[in-house]
């Protein structure tokens, strides 16, 4: 497969960043809403270890759901693929990230996945862990060891701000309470939960994440083994199949590549044997996907041929 070139990554940038006014910053979240809708970056981390970007490549966002790729492969590492899954299923779903309904009507009563919130917000209550503080310690040494940067860390603000208005979420956590889906303290577990959301890291640092997933989980550097290979893939089947949201069979038949994409204005792609991509542009759209990177993965996949279909 075709690396992909610094030049033409500029052109295919410049060309899709007009459409940012296509879009809106995610306001739900209050400290989202200072999000400038024209900034957009890129960053493609080659697993041969060459890195190509452009655009705000230093800024740094919050990666908000692509988290839950990570939190996923922490637990299936910890407990195992049946444990993890007598708590959330493994089907796509057409309702959106924050739903509540299919946890109402569902028999049983568990979340449909582990990409929506509740599913997530299931996944994170498995952690091992005393309290919050050694949660978040893990997802985030898990990062430190992927990227070679042990500097990053959850942004406090956002985290936050989400945590004061994570109504609905919190729902989620009292419906799947009640069921047994969940133990412990809710207000823990949404501690846990925008911390982890709240991570904060620039395009380039996120790419190496994806090009760990491209690579079978095995670090570029050394060769280890960082997540176990069988992990590695359960976590790109449900990129493919629940990764945008309900938008997920759309991105599979322009773009068909895992990826998972945040509120923040986030999408983490992985190309196998080839690398990660990690693209940011905060105007959304209806469905929650950065308006920009939508684009920008249809350009980059059509003209480097990856879709695994
Ligand atoms: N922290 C966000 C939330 O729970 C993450 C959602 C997302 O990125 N889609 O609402």
């Amino acid at each position: 497969m075709q690396n992909v070139n610094q030049e033409d990554l500029v052109k295919m940038m410049e060309h899709v960043r007009v459409y940012a006014n296509n879009g809106k910053v995610a306001d739900y979240i209050p400290a989202l809403k200072k999000q400038r809708p024209e900034m957009h970056a890129v960053a493609f981390q080659h697993i041969n270890g060459e890195c190509v970007s452009t655009g705000q490549v230093d800024y740094n966002f919050t990666i908000q759901s692509v988290s839950k790729v990570l939190s996923l492969a922490i637990a299936l590492m910890e407990h195992g693929v049946e444990a993890v899954f007598s708590r959330v299923g493994l089907e796509p779903t057409s309702d959106p990230f924050y739903s509540i309904s299919t946890l109402e009507v569902g028999k049983p009563s568990k979340p449909l996945n582990p990409m929506i919130n509740a599913g997530a917000l299931a996944i994170t209550n498995m952690l091992c862990g005393g309290n919050s503080e050694d949660r978040v310690r893990t997802i985030l040494s898990l990062i430190h060891r992927i990227t070679g940067d042990d500097t990053i860390y959850y942004d406090e603000e956002v985290a936050k701000s989400e945590f004061e208005t994570a109504f609905l979420n919190r729902s989620l956590c009292y419906f799947m309470k009640q069921n047994g889906v969940i133990t412990g303290s809710v207000e823990e577990l949404l501690d846990t939960y925008t911390k982890q959301c709240a991570i904060s890291m620039n395009v380039e640092q996120l790419a190496k994440i994806g090009a760990l997933f491209a690579n079978d989980g095995k670090s570029l550097d050394t060769g280890e083994e960082i997540i176990p290979s069988f992990y590695s893939r359960i976590c790109k089947t449900f990129m493919v199949t629940c990764g945008m949201y309900n938008a997920s069979g759309e991105f599979a038949t322009k773009v068909g590549i895992p990826a998972k994409s945040g509120v923040s204005g986030v999408i983490l792609g992985v190309v196998k044997n080839l690398g990660g991509v990690a693209v940011f542009g905060p105007s959304l759209d209806e469905k929650g996907n950065s308006v920009i990177g939508l684009k920008l993965l249809e350009k980059m996949s059509a003209h480097y041929e990856w879709s695994i279909f």
